[in-house]
């Protein structure tokens, strides 16, 4: 014990040989004195000591490395859930990431208007393209959609009431619940109807001279079933107008185009969801519109221009990266085959079934992996019921094991476990990491 303490090197002495040295002038001089105080101490407690210099270089770059991986990073999401919201939802279209990039470099037009060469508003970046694209006569983009909704009622309803049906109150996930948002926003909630049904007259019984909004939530994440009735945002827009009263509705996904030819059917388009005349339309942009986290509201100027000008809209603004990568998406948008094939989710949601196969069979070659039929699934709060026809690879061997494996990996890979095997669906998986994924599993398996 005594002798083995004597034997082991200084710190001082390691960090003066030559090799050492190299590797202080390309990592971080503190962390490289660190990691080799860190083997030293390992090596006192049992461990043994690196040998020979390329083992001191390992040992210390491979400490250096742990210590210096970002807590954000990239991921590959095998989960079969396409817009996985603990993964990120959409991944953006390499257009998306050339206009962040772009606008991030140096300085930008966010607030300059180059025409009158005077202060601009960044409010007017995407207003035209939403506008055009879902046929809306104004727009308006904030953090997110759970935003849209705050500044929503905010304008509208804050000390008032708001009018919403029980079979509405929904939990979205995490801890984002309607009725919480609703209550936060300074509303009082008027829940009409019941769990499973509510009618037009409902709301029209419910209405008093303090309600401020009727609001209509879509039912993102379930679907109901059997002896059921709901109050669609056609039979209030009537009930709404009577009263003088704007009606919003929380549509969610942001489906820009008809997915029914890819078998994904039964949710609207933000612009039908327009022309059934709700005043405001709310969705997220990182859900089935496949651009950057943010919260679109669309519909009446004059209403639009309101929340513009409230206070809160300040603190909820979008950053320019979000502004330049949302734009760039949407710009997709006006060649829609394009922008199917070009936006990474809706590509991953249409991909068709053999093409993933053929994938996983290229994949399989070379490790000890089984390809099976799966069934993937959107996320991201839209066609909850839909199962979209996938390939998975299953692979052998302690399932627990290889999943913690993958998971702590260089690229961590996410993949589930069902009926005791590892599943990595390859629906939610770009195509073009394919070659490093297998590369992944071929590590987690060694
Ligand atoms: C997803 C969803 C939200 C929350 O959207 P975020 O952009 O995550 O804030 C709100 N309402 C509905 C109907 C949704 O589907």
């Amino acid at each position: 014990m005594t002798d083995l303490r004597r034997a082991l090197p200084s710190v001082g002495a390691l960090i003066e040989r030559p090799a050492m040295q190299a590797l202080a002038d390309r990592l971080p001089r503190a962390l490289v004195t660190e990691a080799l105080r860190a083997v030293i101490a390992a090596a006192r407690a049992g461990a043994a000591l690196p040998a020979e210099d390329d083992a001191w270089i390992r040992a210390v770059e491979s400490h250096v490395a742990e210590r210096t991986r970002p807590s954000l990073r990239a991921a590959i999401n095998a989960t079969g859930v396409v817009l996985h919201t603990n993964l990120g939802r959409a991944p953006l279209a390499p257009a998306a990431l050339e206009a962040i990039a772009e606008v991030a470099r140096a300085a930008s037009t966010l607030e300059y208007d180059v025409a009158l060469g005077a202060r601009g508003s960044r409010h007017v970046h995407c207003a035209a393209l939403l506008a055009e694209l879902t046929g809306a006569e104004d727009a308006l983009v904030v953090n997110n959609c759970a935003a849209a909704l705050v500044l929503a009622l905010q304008t509208f309803a804050a000390g008032r009431e708001t009018i919403v049906s029980r079979g509405e109150l929904v939990e979205i996930g995490g801890s984002f619940r309607v009725p919480d948002i609703m209550a936060t926003s300074g509303t009082t909630l008027v829940e009409v109807g019941t769990t499973n049904r509510t009618h037009p007259d409902d709301y029209r019984r419910a209405l008093s001279p303090r309600t401020g909004t009727i609001v209509k939530v879509h039912r993102s994440n379930f679907a109901q079933e059997g002896f059921v009735a709901e109050a669609g945002v056609r039979d209030l827009v009537p009930i709404a107008a009577e009263a003088g009263l704007p009606l919003l509705h929380d549509f969610g996904s942001g489906l820009m185009l008809d997915l029914s030819p890819w078998g994904l059917t039964g949710e609207l388009t933000a612009r039908e969801a327009v022309a059934e005349g709700a005043t405001l339309v709310m969705m997220s942009g990182d859900k089935l519109l496949g651009g950057p986290q943010c919260g679109i509201i669309v519909g009446a100027r004059d209403a639009i221009d309101r929340l513009r000008k409230h206070p809160l809209a300040r603190a909820l603004r979008v950053d320019k990266l979000t502004l330049a990568a949302l734009e760039a998406t949407l710009a997709l948008y006006r060649e829609p085959d394009r922008a199917r094939r070009g936006i990474p989710a809706l590509a991953m949601l249409t991909a068709s079934a053999e093409s993933i196969r053929a994938r996983a069979d290229a994949m399989a070659a070379t490790i000890d992996a089984r390809v099976e039929p799966s069934e993937a699934t959107v996320g991201g709060g839209a066609f909850p019921t839909a199962r979209i026809p996938s390939w998975a690879l299953t692979l052998g061997g302690d399932a627990n094991a290889i999943q913690a494996r993958l998971r702590n990996g260089v690229v961590p890979v996410i993949a589930r476990i069902e009926a005791g095997r590892l599943r990595l669906d390859l629906r939610g998986v770009d195509p073009s990491d394919d070659a490093v994924l297998l590369s992944l599993i071929t590590a987690a398996l060694a």
